[in-house]
Order: structure tokens, then C-alpha cells, then sequence
């Protein structure tokens, strides 16, 4: 099992996770495994058995379109609940508890999340809807980060489309900052930060990549890397397994378009999609968001030393630049709300 540690200096838990160091080839080849007869790609249909049973599957015509199995390297396992130890004065350790799953959101190895059709895309949303009522179930998991990682230096370890869900013990740093953004926010202004960004982002409208009735797509106004984008559903709602289905089909779609107008502008980058949504049993103030971050510059020592990060492309001109890409049109044309059951 996994442990996590506390950093006193900064407050924050690392997990160290011993049982993924004994791959060897975890560091030396900075590319993605070559699949072959020999070492075929475990999620591709027909390779079933190279993964351990599926947790949830997606069918249609008997085939699987969407897959979720647990992962074989998992940083987070078992149910145990949250207990800190102090060995001393500095060293503040617990195991590292919880869920680590694989989602296989397509069948087709080369492909990627800008490449799904309305159908896949609507699956997919509705199988991490799915998981996330599963994991707040168990009752030691305070928070699941879902993340898609495309591409070897977003940290991707498979070419074949996959996202990994993260049941986590504790709340994590970064949504306890974002929680005190929406309730300072709240103090100030008496509204929700989300629910204002976006409408105030669609009145002015320069830093916006997609708007329509249900989501807003936008470069933020203090985005840090070149080319992020922020996807926000317009619908007020804390935990995404609480939103409307048609809503969570609109911001898979938006995501969708987003990385393909990505793609068309700059080609096949590497990125990593965060999707943030408030704790399980959480009652504080959230409004669920996705970030699509281009990973197209390395952080530095600067960034490495401050936190501060350098982003050399204003929001401003990235969101004009993708407003006018044009990727090929998407596959599939369902009605909204058509494909979450
Ligand atoms: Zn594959
Ligand atoms: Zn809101
Ligand atoms: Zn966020």
C-alpha cells in the first residue's frame, strides 16, 4: 500500500507510492510503450483478460464502448478511514486509502477524447457521473479527482484513450484553495465565482472559445499556461454527479471541441483535462469545472521556486486563435440529452 506523507513546510500530503517503482521501465523510456503481438495494448477489445475484471461496462450491440477497471498500480487502495500518525515533531504519515481506477472511454486505440462521437462522448460523462456515486458511497473517500492525461509529457503511460479516477482520503490542497475562492467570492459579492465568470465572460466575450445555453469554454482571465481553457457548465451545481444529464453531455461536448480546435491550431499537443467538483458529503460552496491544460512549455525554476507561473501567450489572443480554428466537424449528431441514461 500506498503512504502518504506530510510536507510541514508547505502543508501539503505526498503519496509515496513504492509498489509502482518495481516497473523499470518506468523512467528510462521517455516515450509510450510500442504495442505488439507480443505486448498487446491491454485496453483494446479482444485483451479483456489483461486487465482485472471490469468494475462498470458500457455496451451497445454487444461491444463495449466505455470500460472502467481498477488500476493495476493503484497509488490509493482500501478502505481503511484517514488516520494520521506523528512520529515526532516531523514525520506525519497515513496510508494511502482509497479507490484508483482506469476508465477506457473508447474502443479504437488511436484515438482520443477531440475524436468521440455525441454517443462515446455521453457514455463516457455517464460513466464518471457512475463512478463518482460510487465512490461518495464509501464512506473514507472525501474527494475523487478525474483526470485524462493524453500524451508522454502530460504523463500519459498508454497511447490508448483512457482517464484515471482518484478516490482520495482527504481533500486535497488545491480544491480546499478553490473552496476559499468561492466562499471569499461569496463574502464580497453575495454570488457564486463561477456562475458570475460565466456571465460576465460571455458579455465580454474576448477571452470566450465556445458559449452556447448550457456551457461556456474560455481562456481565464489568469491563465497561466498558453492556451488553457476552463469549461464551465452554466447550471449551478456543486458535485457533477448532482448535474442535469443534459448538462453533463453538453461539457463532455465542450471539452470534445475544445481539444479538436486545439488540435486543428497547434496539432496533436499533450495536455491533461482536470475535472474539479466539490467533495462527497462536502457542504461547502462549489460549482464543478473542467481545465484543459496544454502542457506546450516546461515549468522552470522560477515557477519550480515561486508558484508564480510565467505564461507566455495572453488569454486573449489564445482564445481568438482557437475561436477560429476549424477542426473537421464531429462524428455523431444526437440530441442533447440522448445519450445519459
Ligand atoms: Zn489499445
Ligand atoms: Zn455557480
Ligand atoms: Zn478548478
Amino acid at each position: 500500500m500506498s503512504q502518504l506523507r506530510l510536507n510541514p513546510l508547505t502543508d501539503r500530503w505526498v503519496t509515496v507510492a513504492v509498489d509502482r517503482a518495481s516497473r523499470s521501465d518506468l523512467f528510462a523510456p521517455r516515450r509510450l510503450p510500442v504495442e505488439s503481438s507480443d505486448h498487446p495494448c491491454p485496453f483494446c477489445p479482444g485483451n479483456e483478460e489483461d486487465t482485472p475484471p471490469a468494475l462498470e461496462t458500457y455496451a451497445r450491440d454487444g461491444r463495449w464502448l466505455v470500460r472502467v477497471v481498477p488500476n493495476l498500480y493503484p497509488a490509493f487502495e482500501g478502505r481503511g478511514a484517514f488516520s494520521v500518525a506523528h512520529l515526532g515533531p516531523l514525520f506525519a504519515q497515513a496510508p494511502g486509502t482509497g479507490i484508483h481506477e482506469v476508465l477506457v472511454f473508447s474502443p479504437h486505440h488511436r484515438s482520443s477524447w477531440a475524436d468521440l462521437d455525441d454517443k462515446q462522448v455521453g457514455l463516457t460523462m455517464a460513466a464518471i457521473r457512475d463512478r463518482m456515486e460510487d465512490h461518495a458511497r464509501q464512506s473514507s473517500v472525501r474527494y475523487t479527482q478525474t483526470i485524462v492525461n493524453h500524451g508522454r509529457e502530460a504523463g500519459a503511460s498508454r497511447e490508448h484513450p483512457h482517464g484515471q479516477l482518484l478516490g482520495i482520503p482527504f481533500v486535497p490542497e488545491e480544491l480546499v484553495a478553490e473552496s476559499r475562492g468561492f466562499d471569499g467570492f461569496m463574502h464580497r459579492h453575495g454570488e457564486c465565482l463561477l456562475c458570475t465568470t460565466a456571465r460576465i465572460e460571455t458579455e465580454e466575450g474576448h477571452r470566450v472559445v465556445h458559449a452556447d445555453e448550457r456551457v461556456l469554454v474560455l481562456c481565464p482571465f489568469w491563465s497561466a499556461a498558453p492556451y488553457e481553457m476552463l469549461v464551465i457548465p452554466r447550471a449551478h451545481e456543486g458535485h457533477m454527479a448532482g448535474a442535469h444529464p443534459a448538462d453533463l453531455v453538453a461539457v463532455g461536448r465542450a471539452v470534445r471541441d475544445a481539444l479538436a480546435k486545439l488540435g486543428a491550431l497547434i496539432g496533436d499537443v499533450p495536455y491533461n483535462l482536470v475535472l474539479h467538483t466539490a467533495p462527497h458529503h462536502g457542504e461547502g460552496l462549489f460549482h464543478w469545472h473542467l481545465h484543459v491544460l496544454p502542457r506546450l512549455t516546461s515549468v522552470a525554476g522560477f515557477e519550480a521556486g515561486t508558484g508564480v507561473l510565467i505564461n507566455i501567450v495572453a488569454p486573449e489572443a489564445a482564445a481568438a486563435d482557437l475561436r477560429e480554428a476549424s477542426p473537421p466537424p464531429p462524428a455523431g449528431d444526437a440530441p442533447a440529452s440522448a445519450a445519459v441514461e
